[in-house]
Order: structure tokens, then C-alpha cells, then sequence
């Protein structure tokens, strides 16, 4: 399959989890992919070798994504390295898990700017470039825990649901101009995010999925970049849960 050839990507925290695998895939699929991250440059290198190995084209760009002048930055590196940015996955995201008596004000804050200010300031520098060329593609990442809450996560839980919202109302503002946006909602799926769940909520979380299983991280890859194809053209302010029915 390789239907996203000539067409170039923005993957936010593509360094690990299912942003390396989102990225991976659409590289896989024939586009040119700026691997951004924040933290782990080594790892972020790692998924460009990977690609540009399989005979890929892919750039890593460092961005705190919560940061409008690193936004800014991040999409200037793009467009100047590729030339134009078809398809952007909002996809970099934190969790600071507290029950909301013991949550520190300071953890709402990292978790709202870093999981929806970020997809924010990410889209309007999108819809500026893409404008231009009256096509785009933006997949914002939630999760289940956005759609039906979450016990211990009132801050990431609202960060999800507000992408929610930011999803459908850019999605109203854009469908006549050749741009979609939509969000994919991932269940549980095993990274550095999920590996350190207390046993008993694991426990008690593989009671909830209907398929008896935590995904991985290709299964989300598979679902982002079929709402990145030219054939998704027709779907747009909509949320695909893939997470093994946890939400229905
Ligand atoms: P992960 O393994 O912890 O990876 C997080 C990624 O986000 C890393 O590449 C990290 O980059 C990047 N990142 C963090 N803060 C950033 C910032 N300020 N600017 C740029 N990049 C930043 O997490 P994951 O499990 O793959 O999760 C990816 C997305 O899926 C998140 O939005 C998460 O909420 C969502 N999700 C995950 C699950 C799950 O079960 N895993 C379920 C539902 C939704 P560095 O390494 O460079 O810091």
C-alpha cells in the first residue's frame, strides 16, 4: 500500500509509543515525515534512520509543542526541508495521574498545555500552510479516557475531551477548503505512558475490554494514517475510538 506517496507529515512526539509507530506507518505508506520530539533526540534519530533505511525520507525537529514559538519554529523547519505540510498528527502527550484532592494546580497546567494547548497551537500553524495549498489532513490523538472519563485523571481527561471539541469545530471552520480534521481515541495500549499503572487498575481495566486486550501501538498507526489517505476525504469532525470497545 502506498497511498500517501508525494505527501509530506508533521508527527508531534514521534520520538516513542504510537507516535513512532503513526510515523513509521506513514512513511511506510509513501510520505515525508518530520519526526518532532521533545526530550529523547537519540530516539527521535533512531525513527528517522528507520525510515530513511527503508528508503524513506524523514527529518527529526526538536519543539516543546506547548510552545508557540517552537511551533512556530517547528513548522518553519518543515516547509523549508519538504515544502509543504499535507498531514499533521497531533500526537505528543503527558499524564500527571492524581486523584484531583492530591493533584497539584501545576499538573492541570503541564497536562492542558502539553496534551491540547500544544494541538492548538499546532493546527492554526497548519491551517496556515494548508491553506495555501486548499488540502489538509490533521488527526488529533485522544484517548478513551477523553470519551468516557477516567478515575485519577480529571486533567488528562479534559485535555482529551477538549481535543474533542477542537476537533469538531476546526473541522466546521475548514471542511469547504479541502481540510479534515478528526481524532482517533486510543484505549489502553502498552508505552513508557501506560507501563507504570498501578497492577489493580490494570487489573480491574482488563475487565472493561470487550476484545480482552490491551492494543498496540500499530493498530493506532493503522487508523491515523487511514483518516491521513486522499480517501478519507469525505470524513471529517469525527472521533474513532480504537480501543478494543471500551467506548461503545
Ligand atoms: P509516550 O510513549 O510517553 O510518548 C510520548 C511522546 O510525546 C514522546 O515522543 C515525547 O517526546 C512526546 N512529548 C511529550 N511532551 C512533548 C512536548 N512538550 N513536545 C513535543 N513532544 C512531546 O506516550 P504514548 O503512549 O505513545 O502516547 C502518545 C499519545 O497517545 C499521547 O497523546 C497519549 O495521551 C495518547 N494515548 C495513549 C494511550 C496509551 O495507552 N498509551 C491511550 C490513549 C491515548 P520526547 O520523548 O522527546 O520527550
Amino acid at each position: 500500500m502506498a497511498n500517501l506517496e508525494g505527501r509530506t507529515a508533521i508527527v508531534t512526539g514521534a520520538s516513542r509509543g504510537i507516535g513512532k509507530a503513526i510515523a513509521l506507518e506513514l512513511a511506510k505508506q509513501g510520505a515525508a515525515v518530520v519526526v518532532n520530539y521533545n526530550s529523547s533526540p537519540a530516539a527521535a534519530e533512531e525513527v528517522v534512520a528507520e525510515i530513511t533505511g527503508a528508503g524513506g525520507k524523514a527529518i527529526a525537529v526538536q519543539a516543546n509543542v506547548s510552545d508557540e514559538a517552537q511551533v512556530e519554529a517547528l513548522f518553519k523547519a518543515a516547509v523549508e526541508a519538504l515544502g509543504k505540510v499535507d498531514i499533521l498528527v497531533n500526537n505528543a502527550g503527558v499524564t500527571r495521574d492524581n486523584l484531583i484532592i492530591r493533584m497539584k494546580a501545576e499538573d492541570f497546567d503541564t497536562v492542558i498545555d502539553t496534551n491540547l494547548k500544544s494541538a492548538w497551537l499546532c493546527c492554526k500553524a497548519a491551517i496556515g500552510v494548508m491553506m495555501r495549498k486548499r488540502y489538509g489532513r490533521i488527526i488529533n490523538i485522544s484517548s478513551v479516557s477523553g470519551v468516557v472519563g477516567q478515575s485519577g485523571q480529571t486533567n488528562y481527561s479534559a485535555s482529551k475531551a477538549g481535543l474533542l471539541g477542537l476537533t469538531k469545530s476546526l473541522a466546521r471552520e475548514y471542511a469547504n477548503r479541502g481540510i479534515t480534521v478528526n481524532a482517533v481515541a486510543p484505549g489502553f495500549v502498552l508505552t513508557d505512558l501506560t507501563k507504570d499503572l498501578p497492577e489493580d487498575l490494570v487489573k480491574q481495566l482488563n475487565t472493561v475490554i470487550p476484545v480482552g486486550r490491551w492494543g498496540n501501538v500499530e493498530e493506532i498507526a493503522h487508523a491515523t494514517a487511514f483518516l491521513a489517505a486522499d480517501e478519507a476525504s469525505y470524513i471529517t469532525g469525527q472521533v474513532i475510538n480504537v480501543d478494543g470497545g471500551m467506548a461503545m
